[in-house]
């Protein structure tokens, strides 16, 4: 090989399949998306905006089996469902408001302020946020999608302490709004001082952690800035329900091999648990030391860690990020985009991940998209599916 020689072409045909992201943002770029190269998209709903959207793409370019060799050219996604932390505070427990499904001013303001840290005190900025949605109401209706779409899963859901709300759009921002975005995104708003409290995002996604135990679908998982608390939250789904591992003496008494052994204790696997059965930490950007107890024998889920070129290849973002997928397991690591526009720039971003994951793991492109695709397939449809 010479200098000059161009890398090595890139295997699309084994089949690339992106793990997180987010084409609905645009939805004049969702026509594109027979035409990509990557062969199957993971596409996420976050707020209320997105959650029929999502659904309408699956209608149409949905996957409608887990057999991806017979798929045709226009089963190309996996819909998921799911409320992502950054509009947390857009949802309210009835439980706390005698059961009303539609909060008053004076209610909603009472809402903001318990939910918002610190509480706003002007009132005229916590009127002007979005008319908060009754949180039993959303997860029927993410129950209604799930059943509705078999094969999708639960996502974006997470918890985030960085994150700050946006500021209202000015009067003048509707006149001048990209009309091909999605409304209900951030569009370059600034941003407010205020959080949405933790104890609240957690109520949120403990929720839809156990919906997604419920109906045995797996989830993808935001963490930012609460790498501890978010590992927290998912044990605690998991509290009761840790796998033992059985000694090798106990087996041999029982005269069972060690595969027996866990499948014993891992039980019926398409029985109803309060914990997801397999759960993608999404553009991890934690510390690569914090990977290792996702990984503990004890734990009942199977997890995987994706990487995205957007978020994790940042300047500030990539020696960590190369040190985590060195700790990864070879058969948990998937890739993504994690972008909110379906095309070209979607395969590039794609194609960029799958290069640097083969790279760092030492494998050749060949080998690592197939990995990645088998890992893909187990997360998304678990081991029995297929
Ligand atoms: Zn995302």
């Amino acid at each position: 090989m010479t200098a000059a020689s161009p890398a090595p072409s890139f295997p699309w045909h084994i089949g690339v399949f992106d793990a997180h992201c987010h084409p609905t943002d645009t939805m004049s770029s969702i026509a594109a998306i027979p035409d990509m190269k990557a062969r199957a998209l993971t596409v996420m709903a976050t707020r209320a905006q997105d959650q029929q959207l999502v659904a309408s793409v699956a209608r149409d370019l949905g996957i409608k089996s887990t057999r991806v060799d017979s798929w045709d050219s226009r089963e190309r996604i996996v819909p998921c469902f799911g409320w992502h932390p950054w509009f947390a505070h857009q949802m309210f427990d009835e439980a706390q408001y005698g059961g009303k499904q539609i909060l008053d001013d004076d209610a909603k303001v009472s809402h903001y302020k318990q939910v918002l840290s610190p509480a706003p005190d002007d009132v005229s900025f916590l009127l002007s946020l979005p008319n908060p949605i009754p949180f039993s109401e959303f997860l029927e209706q993410t129950r209604r999608h799930l059943e509705r779409f078999p094969l999708a899963l639960v996502g974006e859901i997470g918890l985030d302490k960085s994150f700050r709300i946006p500021q209202p759009a000015l009067p003048e921002h509707h006149e001048t709004r990209d009309s091909s975005l999605t409304p209900g995104g951030r569009e370059g708003r600034r941003l407010s001082p205020h959080c949405v409290s933790l104890e609240h995002q957690k109520h949120i996604l403990t929720a839809q952690l156990n919906l997604a135990g419920q109906l045995r679908r797996a989830v993808s998982v935001h963490g930012v800035q609460a790498h501890g608390v978010l590992f927290e939250t998912l044990r605690a789904t998991w509290k009761g329900h840790e796998r033992k591992s059985m000694s090798k003496r106990e087996r041999k008494k029982r005269g069972i091999s060690a595969e027996e052994a866990a499948e014993e204790q891992n039980g019926d696997s398409d029985a109803p648990r309060p914990y997801p059965p397999r759960i993608c930490l999404h553009s991890y950007s934690g510390h690569p030391s914090s990977l290792s107890q996702y990984f503990d024998a004890s734990v009942p889920a199977d997890v995987y860690v994706s990487f995205s070129t957007a978020i994790n290849y940042s300047d500030r973002a990539a020696s960590t990020t190369s040190q985590s997928i060195k700790v990864v397991p070879d058969d948990r690591v998937l890739v993504e985009s994690d972008l909110h526009i379906a095309g070209e720039d979607m395969d590039k971003y794609l194609e960029d991940v799958v290069r640097r994951i083969c790279e760092i793991k030492e494998w050749s492109l060949e080998d690592g998209v197939r990995r990645l695709r088998n890992n893909w397939e187990r997360f998304a449809f678990g081991r029995q599916s297929r």
